[in-house]
């Protein structure tokens, strides 16, 4: 049987028979693998514990009829926090989940989305229990840098319908901003009056939208969030990719049920 390795970040298992497990993972070479592990779920399985979510693992797969098969797998990094605390755990489960949604169709790979789940997984693992605002803030991050690896990156510097040039907004304007998800970015006054289904963003919500989708992780961790506009961001993301990926995300409903 041919076999390949893969480089990837476990996203998610389900029970396949009595004893073993399929994975599904995204790979840096190949996007995402759905495989089985062998008797995975036995107590004295080969694997151990190293398909467990969100490690990253290099494995061997062989190509199947049906179903690709691990024959190998060893850690290259584990994040042991996670797995242990609750909200932690929900949230990288609701990152996998848009991974998942977002690339099924896609049939590629992308070596800077291998790299953002890393980098985010990575943050996670490192925060202290129940911050939910960290996690809060670490599920927008990611959101944005994923639509713009996706390339639906939403326009923030000129009105999205006639283009006009609004790049001054970030630092001059005091009054509400419009927002079309729909258009993908931010409208001009003009334009604005004709269009429904409008988010109006006030100054430091346009800020802080600018500064998911532009800053790097090392600048974007630090920044102070008010409770208010964070909301606003992520509910604005969760509708913008719903909306252009034209998917549902479920864990988005799980969280709001959780209250956070
Ligand atoms: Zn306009």
């Amino acid at each position: 049987m041919p076999s390949y390795k893969a480089k990837a970040v476990i996203l998610k298992s389900y029970k396949l028979g009595e004893s073993d497990k399929i994975i599904k993972m995204y790979s840096q070479q190949d996007g995402i693998i759905s495989a089985v592990a062998k008797g995975a779920r036995k107590a004295r399985s080969k694997f151990g514990g190293r398909l467990e979510l969100f490690n990253i693992v290099d494995s061997e797969i062989s190509t199947g009829k049906s179903l690709d098969i691990i024959t190998q797998a060893e850690i290259l990094k584990s994040f042991k926090n996670i797995s242990s605390d609750f909200y932690k755990f929900v949230f990288c489960e609701t990152i996998s989940e848009i991974v998942l949604k977002t690339q099924q169709h896609s049939g590629g790979s992308s070596e800077m989305l291998f790299k953002l789940i890393y980098v985010c997984f990575n943050e996670i693992d490192g925060f202290n229990n129940e911050d939910i605002v960290s996690l809060k803030k670490a599920v927008c991050f990611f959101v944005a840098k994923s639509i713009k690896i996706i390339g639906y990156n939403p326009l923030l510097k000129n009105c999205c319908k006639c283009g006009m040039d609004m790049k001054d907004l970030y630092s001059f304007r005091s009054s509400n901003i419009s927002f079309s998800v729909k258009f993908g970015g931010i409208l001009c006054e003009k334009c604005s009056e004709f269009l429904e289904g409008t988010v109006k963003l006030d100054v430091s919500t346009y800020r802080f939208l600018c500064d998911v989708f532009n800053l790097k992780i090392e600048d974007f961790r630090d920044m102070e969030v008010n409770l208010q506009v964070l909301k606003k961001v992520r509910s604005l993301m969760e509708n913008y990719i719903t909306y252009h990926i034209d998917c549902s995300i479920k864990s988005f409903k799980y969280l709001k049920k959780l209250g956070i």
